[in-house]
């Protein structure tokens, strides 16, 4: 096995929050390795809506997704499974982008700081004397005084580190395609269907971007995407409407399954996890990537106070990033999993929406609780 000399920070994952960490901490000076077991650029399933919240955070690295094409979108639609729709302007808005582009920036401004990204497998993480052998396929061991664990939501780094919530079983799957096609760019809609939910919105280059998550037992009985979206999704109107109205721009849809939205520790093992693997948000809230790069933000605030010596200890460290994540996370978490359980209920659906139409400012407050205030630079 062949084995590294130190480096001070180790980033299993080079997805959003581990490229957002390389990128801040080697602006500061810091010794930084990314280990990505994919190479650039690759097509993620992801609903790709990203929060205002964090846009100034995104120019300030050097990474602007407007300068990249990026639309802006300002309003929310909303469908039940019964084809009952509800809109409302978004408190602080959003701008569409796909992974493609935005990771494959982020990954050229990272290698632009002077950091290397190697593309191997991590399969295990031992901590021993203070410092962490991270192990890859390709038999490398490299040394670490810190690790962040950066690998989203479901790795084999999970397994390796026996991590609890990777023993639950997890009912969803999730369907991305990009579509060209008329939509429009300042909307992102939120159609229900029985057994799951689609986004729909705009991207870079006019694309639309269509994203659903199901429930793996109501998919299984269909057996095949097209076959599933014509005789579940399609029970929706406006999303038959997307998806009739509208030529695919991939020879065929990116699929997951395993989602998991279990509760996770954002330290475990002595390894800061960050973005998914600190804990996952329901999609539905169109909140995962804010959440991932502002946990990346917070991670490195705090590791540039550790290695300046302002914090004393890797104990307070670790403690200290805890109870920053769960200050700015939990609740989001909570609210997310809540809105999430109640569209579940279809009937329950259709009279919560009649609930809303009621009460039109009342929308916009449930979205503002699985967001964020925007992020101080
Ligand atoms: C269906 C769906 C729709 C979504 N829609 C939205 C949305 O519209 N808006 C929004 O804000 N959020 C959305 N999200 C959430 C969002 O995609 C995630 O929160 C976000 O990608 C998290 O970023 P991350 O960096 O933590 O993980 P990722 O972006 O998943 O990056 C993890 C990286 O780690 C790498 N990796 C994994 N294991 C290893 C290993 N062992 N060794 C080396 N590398 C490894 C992976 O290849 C990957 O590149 C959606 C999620 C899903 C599932």
């Amino acid at each position: 096995m062949n084995t590294t000399t130190c480096i001070d920070v180790v980033i299993v994952g080079g997805g959003l929050a581990g490229l957002i960490s390389a990128i801040h901490l080697s602006k500061h000076g810091i010794d930084v390795l990314v280990i990505e077991k994919n190479a650039y650029p690759k097509h993620k399933v992801c609903g790709e809506y990203i929060s205002n919240e964090v846009l100034p955070y995104l120019q300030s690295l050097g990474a602007d997704p407007l300068k990249l094409g990026a639309t802006k979108i300002t309003r929310f639609m909303l469908s039940t499974p019964k084809n009952k729709v509800i809109e409302a302007k978004l408190p602080l808005g959003g701008f569409g982008i796909s992974r493609y582009t935005l990771d494959h920036t982020l990954a050229q401004k990272t290698k632009e700081n002077g950091v290397n990204i190697v593309q191997d497998t991590v399969i295990d993480i031992k901590f021993l004397n203070d410092e962490f052998s991270v192990i890859t396929k390709n038999g490398r061991n490299y040394k670490a005084k810190i690790v962040i664990g950066a690998h989203g939501k479901r790795s084999t780094v999970d397994v390796a580190l026996n991590r609890d919530f990777i023993k639950n079983k997890s009912p969803f799957l999730a369907v991305k395609t990009h579509l060209k096609g008329d939509f429009p760019n300042d909307l992102v809609a939120l159609h229900n269907f029985k057994g799951g939910y689609c986004g729909i919105s705009k991207v870079e280059n006019n694309h639309i971007n269509a994203c659903y998550i199901a429930d793996f037992k109501s998919f299984q009985k269909l057996k095949n995407i097209q076959h599933f979206q014509e005789q579940v999704l399609y029970k929706n109107s406006y999303l038959k409407d997307v998806f009739e109205n509208s030529e695919s721009v991939f020879s065929k849809p990116l699929s997951i399954s395993q989602l998991s939205f279990s509760s996770k520790n954002p330290v475990e093992q002595h390894i800061l996890m960050c973005g998914d693997s600190a804990g996952m948000i329901h999609p539905l809230s169109g909140n995962g990537m804010s959440m991932a790069i502002r946990s990346a933000q917070m991670v490195s605030k705090l590791l540039i106070s550790y290695f300046t010596g302002t914090i004393k200890s890797r104990i307070i460290l670790e403690k200290m990033y805890e109870q920053a994540w769960n200050n700015e996370f939990k609740k989001r978490l909570k609210t997310g999993h809540i809105v999430a359980s109640l569209f579940k209920m279809n009937h329950f659906s259709e009279f919560m929406l009649l609930g809303l139409k009621g009460f039109p400012d009342l929308l916009p407050k449930i979205i503002k609780q699985t967001h964020g205030k925007p992020l101080i630079v």
